[in-house]
């Protein structure tokens, strides 16, 4: 069977079914082959199954909702939480010549009723829509006229009260399957944990729908920890080498952003500060000008990221510690989301501990949530803690066992000095044995220094042969060590009963004096330091593809300013380097270069050859090049 396809410029092709999705991937997105799951998803949905996508960012949602959208008749309706993401897909589909709208609180009138006419005349691939737009009555009237390919929810995990995104108009997109039965959805997310899956799968009324569960690694991203000495200093010694390049430093205060974007610029380094107290005007240029220029750093809070799809961002810093590892994970995966190397940097002080230990027990937070939300930060802590690999901590957390140390993160590029824990291992171990694996860790550091306190007494702990056996650590010591045991895996969480440690079985391997563990020395190293500062190499281009290189970005600097895009809405740095490297003479020599779409060669394909050749004949534009 065969469909007939009519491409943005009104031709018609006949391409068989089967072959639809990838024939869209390459002619639309110029893209060679599907990433990972990609294509069973696409399948999947394409003949009209419902599906629920766990994939990390940067890890192709995207194609899995807008080929299926392409493929099937109709159009696609995207629900999106955020204005500035809507606009930042809807930018990239023009420029790949997808049919493609919006409908949310920032359009001018006259967009909206030309959105509505596209809808209406069927000539809509995609429409992005904001949740509260969704259940309308005058928007579910124009979704009855027309016809739908299928259902995507982005951002998923809103639906969840679990996370710290939650949108109560998501509970609302459920009713969309009574409305619109038969055709497929799709749930798309970044938060891996069991929990929000679950909510996902019952709130969103997708009892049926396959789930794809892709790995949460980012091997591109390289993680580096230290503490917390001299920030500033710190700071710049790891954006030295980096400068030229678009890269994030959160902090945890308005007034340490002010601060830092202040310090940066004394010392002569391109920095904007964004936070939510800076007037609206100021703000969304700070954030336009990081999304548009090159080489820019945006000093912000957190309240910067969420709806934020550069891909580019060559590294993420945290001058504060996060509140959790899931937002650590979260606001660190920023980073190179286009594939190549990116580098993050997390600096940790003790008092940063203790603020966000006190922000979670001053929070309006049931107790419950409260005990949730400390789990989580100490898993944070954990990975700033580990003297392993912080990759195989991360995913470990993640429920994703990483069988070798992954050679992209500090620790593994710059071991650690360690001390024998294994003593103390087994001390702490054998109080969460001797106590029946029913206490968290603050009552099992009570049992281990001797504490005198009502809990003990009732338990009558003190009768224990582990009672007061860890005199000769601190408090804080041992809970780094408790902290060691959990990241390691000798100890896990029971957060159905309310947080007791249990014993598993690697815990045993070291209770019996099977295994030994080390423990992290916290000090920062000269090679550590050195290790951090050095950056991965991005694109490998020789010295003349090199400058050729420097052509095109200036040329894709043009092309983006003159239509007011951001520079990687014409052409990713991978595309130009591949232009860089193949040299094309010809529109058809473009094909094979990644990213080049049909509309991309059509829209830009002259003025890429035309660089090239300008490059290779250096009498035109004087003898300085080569
Ligand atoms: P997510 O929504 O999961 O964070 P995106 O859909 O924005 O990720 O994709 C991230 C980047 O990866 C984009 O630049 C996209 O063009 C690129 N990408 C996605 N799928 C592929 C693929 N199959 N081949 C090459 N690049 C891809
Ligand atoms: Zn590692």
């Amino acid at each position: 069977m065969a469909t007939t396809k009519a491409t943005a410029h009104g031709r018609h092709i006949q391409v068989p079914n089967t072959a639809l999705p990838s024939f869209i991937l390459k002619s639309v997105f110029g893209l060679p082959g599907f990433r990972g799951e990609q294509q069973s998803i696409i399948e999947h949905v394409v003949e009209g199954g419902d599906a629920i996508v766990l994939m990390p960012t940067g890890g192709g949602k995207s194609l899995c909702y807008q080929i299926p959208a392409i493929c099937r008749p109709g159009v696609g309706i995207v629900v999106s939480p955020l204005i500035a993401l809507m606009r930042n897909q809807v930018d990239i589909l023009r420029q790949l010549g997808v049919r493609v709208a919006t409908l949310n609180s920032s359009l001018t009138g006259s967009e909206r009723s030309k959105a509505k006419a596209a809808l209406r005349d069927g000539k809509l691939d995609l429409l992005y829509v904001a949740p509260e737009r969704l259940m309308m009555p005058d928007f579910l009237d124009m979704l009855d006229g027309a016809q739908i390919a299928l259902i995507a929810i982005d951002e998923a995990h809103c639906v969840s009260q679990w996370g710290h995104d939650f949108r109560p108009e998501y509970l609302q997109i459920a009713e969309l399957a009574v409305r619109f039965p038969g055709v497929p959805r799709v749930a798309l997310t970044a938060t891996a944990d069991r929990q929000t899956r679950e909510d996902i799968r019952r709130r969103l009324k997708l009892d049926a729908a396959r789930l794809f569960l892709a790995s949460f690694d980012r091997p591109n991203i390289r993680y580096a920890i230290m503490p917390k000495t001299e920030p500033r200093r710190q700071l710049i010694s790891f954006l030295k080498s980096r400068l030229g390049e678009s890269g994030i430093v959160y902090c945890l205060s308005r007034k340490s952003v002010e601060e830092t974007a202040a310090g940066l610029k004394a010392s002569g380094i391109r920095a904007l500060p964004y936070h939510a107290g800076l007037d609206g005007a100021i703000r969304s240029r700070n954030q336009d000008a990081f999304l548009k220029e090159e080489g820019l750093i945006l000093v912000a809070t957190i309240a910067f990221g969420m709806g934020i799809d550069k891909p580019d961002v060559r590294f993420v810093a945290h001058l504060d510690l996060p509140g959790s590892l899931e937002a650590y994970y979260q606001e660190t995966g920023r980073a190179g989301r286009d594939g190549l190397p990116a580098e993050t940097l997390l600096l940790y002080g003790m008092q940063d501990l203790v603020l966000r230990r006190a922000m979670i027990d001053q929070s309006n937070s049931p107790t419950e949530i409260k005990r949730i939300e400390r789990a989580k930060l100490d898993a944070l802590l954990g990975v700033c803690e580990t003297s392993s690999c912080r990759r195989q901590a991360i995913l470990a957390h993640f429920g994703e066992v990483m069988a070798e140390p992954c050679g992209n993160c500090d620790t593994c590029l710059a071991p650690v000095a360690t001390w024998d824990g294994t003593i103390a291992a087994q001390k702490a171990m054998s109080a969460v044995l001797r106590t029946g694996e029913r206490f968290g860790v603050g009552h099992l550091i009570d049992v281990l220094l001797g504490a005198n306190t009502d809990k003990i007494r009732r338990f009558r702990h003190e009768r224990l042969p582990t009672f007061g056996v860890g005199k000769e650590f601190s408090r804080p010591v041992w809970g780094s060590v408790f902290r060691q045991l959990i990241v390691q895996g000798a100890i896990e969480v029971d957060h159905d009963h309310f947080g007791a440690l249990k014993l598993t079985s690697v815990g045993g391997q070291i209770l019996r004096g099977k295994t030994t563990i080390a423990f992290r020395r916290d000090q920062a190293t000269r090679t550590a330091t050195a290790a951090v500062a050095k950056k991965a190499e991005r694109i490998e281009l020789g010295k003349s593809d090199a400058q050729l290189f420097a052509m095109l970005k200036a040329e894709r600097a043009y092309l983006a300013k003159t239509q007011n895009l951001p520079a990687y809405v014409i052409f990713t740095d991978e595309t130009l380097a591949a232009i860089a490297k193949a040299r094309p003479h010809s529109l058809s020599e473009l094909e094979p270069i990644p990213g080049m779409g049909t509309t991309k060669i059509e829209r830009y394909g002259m003025n890429v050859i035309d660089v090239v050749m300008a490059f290779e004949q250096p009498d035109d534009i004087g003898d300085s090049m080569e």
